[in-house]
């Protein structure tokens, strides 16, 4: 057990880390995030700041000695470096970033722990991606192997004249090609693991997406979902077991005629589990904290008949003043400078009381 008044570090120092510090704060830890960007939003509301690469492996050891364990809220960390972490615990650990920081691996992971993804075939050239569409058809989504969020990296193939019209720069880099899912409703599944295998799920929310960003989250989901979370949870455990996982992890999915169909997941907490913060018992953050601290799991139920995260995307931000008039909305800015198109810049929690 890590007790309050330790150090965690954090690597990546955007809105996850943030809210994963504050949760921290009122545990009493002290946070130190890492991240290579100077105007870290997490920083901000940390004690120590180690501003640096990913790469750089004097800083990655100077930063573990100082912290008693070692979190990630950006799933993208590059894996080879971190072994300048050396016996300071990284949590969750290094294999499920090996894992989720590729679609392919992410998708035959999956599969072999007997889940459903769309149907999909590694594409490294024209010719791969010519026979993946002969196998899989169209209409399709060409994604980018590793480095994809938030819909960015995706081309859509809607016929194969799509296809042929693609920029040879597009097949520059590893590439998967998924068939696409008809589906009735997106949602997650968002557990919290203990190092001793306890698992705690809160309740699964129905994710709206506007071009491949979360827009809104409701929670409880609707009936086409409702049907499927037993297997969609039931997969989602078995993806955190075989990993050995501690920490809160996310898988996103599809709810279709056939049963849930796995998108992907986060090895980390996530945009559609903000709604806990107010809405469960225990949120998302303070489990992640409890969990990789080695402290007891808090309950996980809704704390309200339901709720609604809406995402202030870009220029929504302007609206905060209205938003903080209706005294039922719960404002949660996150403090970056420029509200760019598509950007996450904050959410707003409504609970459904009666
Ligand atoms: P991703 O970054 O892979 O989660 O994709 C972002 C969003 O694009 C998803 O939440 C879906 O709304 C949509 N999407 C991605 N892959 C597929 C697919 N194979 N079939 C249908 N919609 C998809």
């Amino acid at each position: 057990m890590i007790p309050p008044g330790e150090t965690i570090g954090i690597l990546g120092g955007g809105q996850l880390g943030r809210m994963i510090a504050m949760a921290a704060a009122q545990l009493g830890y002290r946070c130190h995030v890492y991240a290579p960007e100077a105007d870290s939003i997490a920083a901000e509301v940390c004690g120590e700041f180690t501003n640096a690469e990913w790469d750089d492996a004097a800083a990655l050891a100077r930063f573990a000695a100082d912290c008693a364990v070692i979190t990630y809220e950006f799933e993208n960390v590059p894996v080879a470096p971190l072994a300048a972490l050396a016996a300071t615990p990284l949590l969750p650990g290094a294999n499920a970033l090996e894992v989720a920081q590729d679609r392919l691996s992410e998708k035959t992971f999956v599969t072999d722990l007997g889940g459903t993804p769309a149907p999909f075939a590694a594409v490294d050239s024209r010719e791969d991606l010519a026979a993946a569409i002969a196998r899989i058809g169209t209409p399709g989504i060409l994604k980018t192997r590793r480095d994809g969020y938030d819909g960015k990296g995706q081309w859509r193939v809607m016929t194969g004249a799509d296809a042929a019209g693609l920029d040879d720069a597009v097949f520059a880099r590893p590439l998967v090609y998924e068939g696409f899912v008809t589906f009735a409703a997106e949602f997650s599944v968002i557990l919290c693991r203990a190092a001793n295998g306890d698992v705690r799920f809160w309740d699964s929310a129905e994710n709206r997406h506007v071009g491949g960003i979360l827009d809104r989250s409701t929670v409880p989901a609707g009936a086409a979902v409702a049907g499927e979370v037993a297997a969609a949870r039931e997969l989602a455990r078995a993806i955190a077991d075989r990993l050995g996982y501690v920490g809160v992890l996310t898988c996103e999915f599809f709810a279709t005629a056939n049963g849930p169909v796995f998108n992907e997941m986060a090895p980390r907490v996530h945009n559609s589990g903000h709604w806990t913060i107010e809405g469960a018992v225990t949120s998302q953050f303070e489990n992640h904290v409890r969990a990789i601290c080695g402290l007891p799991l808090g309950d996980t139920r809704l704390a309200a008949k339901g709720v609604v995260m809406d995402n202030l995307i870009g220029d929504d931000v302007h609206d905060w003043p209205a938003i903080l008039s209706d005294p039922a909305n719960h404002l949660h800015l996150y403090g970056k400078a420029a509200a760019r198109p598509g950007r996450k810049m904050g959410h707003v929690t409504r609970l459904i009381l009666e």
